[in-house]
């Protein structure tokens, strides 16, 4: 078809082009050779009159004008031309074709008037007379000098056209020859250009089939050589590009079936595209193919994820529970191809070994929780029946029993609040009436310091929402860390409330936390210096609590501090609605 078409083009232009030109050339030819043709008879009558003048001129004179009438009949017989003499009224004299009486003045016929000014008159024009279109050669004939008459002569115009119509014949032939060869140059040029062509397009059909291994071979070297030399480069370009890409996807493949963990993408449906083994075994299914992930996995939680990732266009990881089995779930928005991917990392086994070690940090408690109170129990009957020697001693075993039984204690609280499912009594609280209670707790100790303790929470602070036991171990801690670590000065607290949220701040003078241990202090056992914090009966657990209660209560917790000037934690909380 394009084919076709283009060969069409290209030798309809060569057909249009030669066709022109031959016109062009015929027209011309015509043309001229036919102007030629005029000139030429007319220089040849002129010639002629000038001859005949000289035989006429002398009739004229004698007035004989029946001799000249038979003298011009006869003459004009012979040479096959018509010869007319004119006087100066253009009354008609002699004719060799008519009876002269029976013409008409002939004084305005143009070529007549022309001979009559004394001039040679040339016309081609329709003879009245003989109803045929002549050509015209008027001569005036003069006798010294003066005007006597003038000699006509006349060519009938189909005569000269017979002739010429011949010549015509001749060249139209020639022509049409040399056009057709033309054509035929034409058909063959426009042949060969295209077939390189066709060459070319029929190949770049093949490859875009996916026959890579296609060339195109052409013999001219010109500029189409070029182009298919690029082609076949191409070609192979592509045929090797190709082959990399379906060796990097086919090592992709290998490498995301082989891996452990679970992988799925989907589309922003929902509807699995690719996924691996692993997933297959996860979701317990084989028939995955069109499926939307709703259909294999039925976990509320999941659902929740992706259509969030799907709406915020991010990066989430959550644990999500599976046949009994739990995963870290991890799901990616793929901006470029407005797809989600997913992978599941079993983490079963670690969830399972941090149960173990959690029952076990639980049951060891509550084990020793018994005996260490009864050695507590005993050591203070003992020590009230020593002497002073021995009661020194009893003291020291007193302090590390009740560090024991603090370290006990703090550890159950801890696993109690790492439980999932915790239970909280979530009532409104007045924060100031909680504070006095710490700070009566605290009485006693803070009576042997030189410690001012103020409370500047105002009574009305609206009622913040928690329970109440927890968030009295909440303050119960930071007092303690506050009279612990503070030897002189003042501790207070004070509560305002930004962006519908209670802040509580408890500030002291101690002695402050180095900045780099600042963001360590939370951690479980972290404690800045060893022997000062058990010296002071600490465990390095107080904060980790403090943590997690106020996370329990949606709430969050900072700190400030500067070394030898003071310590401030700010613990936010929701107010109760
Ligand atoms: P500890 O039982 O040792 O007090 P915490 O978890 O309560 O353990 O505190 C961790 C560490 O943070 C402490 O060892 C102490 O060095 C530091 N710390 C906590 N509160 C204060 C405070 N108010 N002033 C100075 N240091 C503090």
């Amino acid at each position: 078809m394009m084919k076709r078409s283009l060969f069409l083009k290209v030798f309809g232009g060569y057909l249009l082009i030669v066709i022109s030109l031959a016109a062009f050339f015929l027209f011309f030819t015509f043309q001229s050779t036919q102007n030629f043709y005029h000139t030429t008879l007319s220089h040849h009558l002129e010639n002629l009159g000038t001859t005949l003048k000289g035989e006429i001129k002398p009739l004229l004179e004698k007035e004989n004008l029946a001799q000249l009438d038979s003298f011009v009949k006869n003459l004009g017989n012979q040479i096959n031309t018509r010869i007319t003499v004119i006087d100066v009224q253009g009354k008609v004299l002699a004719d060799s074709e008519e009876n002269p009486q029976l013409m008409e003045n002939h004084k305005f016929r143009p070529e007549i008037l022309r001979a009559l000014e004394g001039y040679t008159g040339q016309t081609l024009r329709f003879s009245k007379t003989l109803q045929e279109k002549m050509l015209y050669i008027g001569l005036p004939l003069k006798e010294n000098g003066e005007i006597k008459g003038v000699l006509r002569l006349s060519l009938f115009v189909k005569d000269i056209n017979r002739l010429f119509f011949n010549l015509r014949t001749e060249i139209a032939w020639i022509a049409g020859i040399i056009l057709i060869l033309s054509l035929v140059g034409a058909f063959f040029l426009s042949r060969n250009l295209i077939r390189p062509i066709h060459k070319l397009t029929s190949a770049s059909r093949r490859l875009a089939e996916g026959d890579y291994k296609t060339k195109v071979f052409l013999k001219n070297r010109d500029n189409l050589k070029e182009l298919a030399d690029s082609f076949n480069n191409m070609a192979d370009r592509i045929h090797y590009s190709f082959a990399q890409i379906s060796y990097q996807k086919e090592k992709l493949n290998g490498i995301v079936s082989s891996i452990q963990d679970g992988l799925v993408t989907m589309d922003q449906e929902g509807k699995i595209i690719h996924q691996n083994k692993r997933f297959r075994e996860i979701v317990q299914s084989t028939e995955i193919k069109d499926k939307h992930y709703w259909e294999l996995i039925r976990e509320p939680g999941f659902g929740r994820m992706m259509t969030r990732v799907r709406k915020e266009h991010t990066e989430i990881s959550e644990e999500i529970t599976l046949n009994n089995r739990i995963y870290l779930c991890k799901a990616t928005f793929l901006k470029s191809w407005n797809e989600i991917m997913v992978t599941f990392h079993d983490i079963t086994q670690i969830r399972n070994v941090e149960q173990i070690k959690k029952d076990f940090v639980v049951n060891v408690s509550h084990e020793l929780r018994t005996p260490l109170t009864a050695i507590k129990g005993y050591v203070e009957t003992l020590e009230e029946e020593a002497d002073e020697k021995n009661r020194y001693y009893f003291n020291i075993i007193k302090k590390h029993t009740d560090r024991l039984i603090n370290i006990v204690n703090d550890l159950l609280s801890l696993s109690e609040l790492e439980e999932k499912e915790i239970e909280m009594e979530t009532k409104k609280i007045n924060i100031r009436d909680l504070i006095d209670n710490v700070v009566k707790i605290y009485n006693h100790k803070v009576s042997k310091k030189d410690i001012q303790v103020k409370n500047q929470i105002k009574p009305e602070f609206p009622p913040v929402k928690g329970d109440a036991f927890r968030l009295e171990q909440l303050f119960l801690n930071l007092m303690d860390n506050a009279v612990k670590y503070t030897e002189k000065g003042q501790i207070s607290f004070q509560a305002y409330q930004k962006n519908n949220q209670a802040y509580i701040q408890i500030q002291d003078s101690g002695i402050g936390i180095p900045s780099q241990a600042l963001s360590r202090i939370f951690e479980r056992f972290y404690v800045v210096d060893k022997s000062r914090s058990r010296k002071m009966g600490g465990t390095g657990l107080g904060l980790s609590i403090v943590k997690h209660i106020v996370r329990l209560h949606n709430g969050d917790i900072t700190v400030k501090s500067t070394p030898g000037e003071g310590t401030q934690f700010t613990v936010s909380l929701p107010f109760s609605s």
